[in-house]
């Protein structure tokens, strides 16, 4: 390589510039206050694992540990991995650290970059980000549906309103076995007709059958067995009870039987939430996660049940390129009177110490000047303050959306304005 060769990110791995981190920022202090705000911790575990820790989690015949995964042997001739996602490093780090002897349900979240060797394409990378929750310990379904509810209201919150719920249930391990063997039964007779890479799965990993984007596989598969009717009593009745629990929190969801994920650790509950607008194309699945009772124990713990989901910053942040930010204020102050300045700066100082985001033009301009910048500015609401109310100890509070105008006592002010400002999460304030 030359001197003067430039040095480029490697493919499929990108800078986030400061002129984006402000959106990112605002995207994780939203995952992270909700998180905290159901009662989750955060864990940061290494970005580099065991490669064995992988492949007994995710499974030898996914395409993450077959095909994906940023794997070396170091000088000490281990060999290691670049993490592909959060759930494998979580179940080590409980296990390793005995949490289940602590605590009866742990609950953690994690932000961070995951690393998978995939073609990439808008929405898919080699490197991304990942903030997912894990909770340990809870047979659900409860838990189930409050997992969803946190990421459906995380989504929200981030302002992506058009989303589409989709539910599943693989059943525990019977069940899935018993379903395993009628797809292969009923996929076998259609071998020749299959794409190369679900004749290999035949063999390998029939579920993922069923997740093929491939035409020719969708048009065989639309006839395949649905796996409902392969759950046990015990996993119907979970997966009835959490349909039901959706419904109650308002959160509406598609029951879609062929929905399998691509990790192979998954039981019973699965569930991914898609994106309707935006940017997205064909990578609109904005987060997926799923029930893994077994994971715990294959992996040398004690059988502890457990759920969890990741969802993906990019793709979020794509998905909302086309919404519009709210105001960046929540309140301008002004006054046509310029030696009331002072109490225009004290007043500022109170609001933003309170967690209102507060401005005001302190040049001394006309009135009619600072309300063409609150304007500008889409600023909800304007504080007036002139001599006259600042004899009467009052505001005038001006609606700008709404083009009214009150007046109310400088006593009720932060009451007043809290009642009317839309809420917003703690960190964001
Ligand atoms: P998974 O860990 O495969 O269940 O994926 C969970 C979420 O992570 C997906 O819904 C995506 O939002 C995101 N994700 C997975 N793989 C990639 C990738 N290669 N590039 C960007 N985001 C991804």
């Amino acid at each position: 390589m030359s001197a003067s060769t430039r040095i480029r990110a490697v493919k499929g791995m990108h800078d986030v510039l400061p002129q984006a981190m402000a959106r990112w920022k605002r995207v994780e202090a939203l995952f992270r206050d909700l998180a905290e705000r159901h009662g989750y911790a955060e864990i940061r575990t290494p970005l580099v694992e065991p490669t064995s820790l992988f492949v007994r989690s995710i499974g030898e015949s996914t395409d993450i540990v077959g095909k994906e995964m940023y794997s070396f042997v170091d000088k000490g001739e281990d060999s290691l991995t670049l993490r592909p996602e959060g759930t494998a490093s979580a179940v080590r780090a409980y296990i390793e650290h005995e949490i289940h002897a602590q605590e009866a349900v742990t609950k953690w979240y994690y932000i961070g970059p995951m690393f998978r060797r995939e073609r990439p394409a808008r929405g898919r990378y080699r490197q991304f980000w990942q903030a997912g929750i894990e909770c340990f310990g809870d047979p659900g379904p409860y838990s189930d549906a409050e997992a969803i509810a946190l990421l459906v209201e995380v989504l929200r919150a981030i302002g992506l309103s058009e989303l589409e719920v989709v539910v599943n249930s693989i059943g525990s391990r019977s069940s899935k076995e018993r379903y395993r063997q009628a797809l292969v039964e009923f996929l076998k007779p259609h071998k020749e007709a299959l794409s190369l890479e679900s004749q290999r799965r035949l063999e390998t990993n029939p579920l993922r059958i069923l997740d093929s984007k491939d035409p020719k596989d969708q048009a065989i598969c639309k006839n395949a067995p649905a796996i409902l009717d392969f759950l046990s009593e015990q996993d119907r009745a979970h997966f009835e009870s959490l349909c039901e629990l959706l419904a109650r929190l308002g959160i509406e969801s598609r029951v879609d039987p062929h929905l399998v994920r691509g990790l192979d650790y998954y039981s019973r509950t699965l569930f991914e939430v898609r994106g309707k607008g935006g940017e997205l194309g064909a990578q609109n699945a904005l987060a997926g996660g799923g029930r893994y009772d077994e994971l715990v124990e294959a992996l040398g713990g004690p059988p502890t049940p457990a759920i969890g989901f990741a969802m993906g910053i990019e793709r979020i942040l794509l998905a909302c390129e086309n919404t519009q930010e709210g105001p960046s204020l929540d309140v301008w102050v002004a006054t046509p009177d310029p030696s009331l300045l002072p109490c225009v700066l004290e007043l500022l100082t109170l609001l933003r110490r309170d967690g209102i985001r507060a401005d005001a033009d302190l040049r001394g301009t006309s009135l009619r000047s600072q309300l063409r910048r609150a304007q500008k500015k889409g600023v909800p609401f304007v504080l007036l303050l002139g001599p006259e109310e600042e004899a009467k100890s009052t505001f005038r509070l001006k609606d700008m959306e709404g083009h009214s105008e009150e007046e109310i006592p400088q006593s009720a002010l932060f009451f007043e304005l809290k009642r009317r400002l839309p809420k917003r999460s703690p960190s964001a304030l």
